[in-house]
């Protein structure tokens, strides 16, 4: 058995430092295009809770509530509840970030009602991502420190319940966005420059999923390396 495994040495770390560091990336564009956007208001002067409102009666959809929670782009749209929920930079605010930002919520809300198929998969995946993300590392730890790959392998398997997680995430999101701008524009509600401004967030925003899918699969990587690496050792 080789006892000198220790994280001091993992050159491996590099994989989660670059994934880090992409997220950390778009977390920061995301931001910085928000900021930027906060601060054109739309030429109606429609506050971003009324478009919501707009959105989905619009859509048909009728009891699904609106309300404001405290944060900065903690906007979601809560299926089991019904609850549209828009942060305090969205909530009340004319700009065209809020905007953009309040219209993709309503798109979840309209993908909610119509049962887009990836959503629902994405719903019953959450189970098993989070058996992945929570008992992942510590099979593999224990796989590693009692010498038997197998259980380490298992721990590698179960990681993939959260990359496909993220994989699943990315349709989801990349339609909601395009429902929103599809609706934004054909309703009226931004135009122009308007749109173009709604656009570039919601492009921000997607890529922080990407991104983050990027990452987890570094990690994915990581670890096989570490498992096969050790493997190869015993
Ligand atoms: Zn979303």
């Amino acid at each position: 058995m080789y006892y000198g495994y220790g994280f001091g040495y993992d050159p491996t770390i590099i994989l989660v430092l670059i994934g880090a560091l992409i997220s950390g990336l778009a977390s920061l564009n995301v931001r910085g295009t928000f900021n930027k956007y906060s601060k054109i208001r739309n030429y109606r002067g429609y506050t971003a809770n009324q478009v919501a409102e707009q959105i989905l009666h619009a859509a048909g959809i009728y009891d699904v509530r609106i309300e404001r929670i405290r944060g900065n782009l903690t906007d979601h749209y809560s299926p089991n509840e019904k609850v549209l929920r828009l942060s305090d930079a969205t909530y009340g605010q004319t700009s065209v970030a809020a905007i953009g930002v309040a219209a993709h919520e309503c798109g979840h809300a309209i993908q909610h009602q119509e049962g887009y198929a990836p959503l629902k998969l994405r719903a019953a995946s959450v189970p098993l991502a989070n058996i992945g993300s929570w008992i992942s590392w510590p099979v593999i730890l224990i796989g590693l420190l009692i010498g038997y790959t197998p259980l380490a392998q298992l721990g590698v398997f179960l990681f993939t319940f959260v990359v496909a997680f993220q994989l699943i995430t990315l349709p989801v999101e990349f339609d909601a966005s395009a429902r929103a701008l599809r609706i934004l524009d054909q309703d009226n509600i931004l135009e122009g420059d308007e749109h173009k401004g709604a656009t570039k967030v919601l492009k921000a925003a997607a890529l922080t999923y990407v991104a983050a899918l990027f990452s987890t699969i570094l990690q994915l990587l990581r670890l096989v390396l570490l498992v096969n690496g050790r493997s190869r050792r015993d």
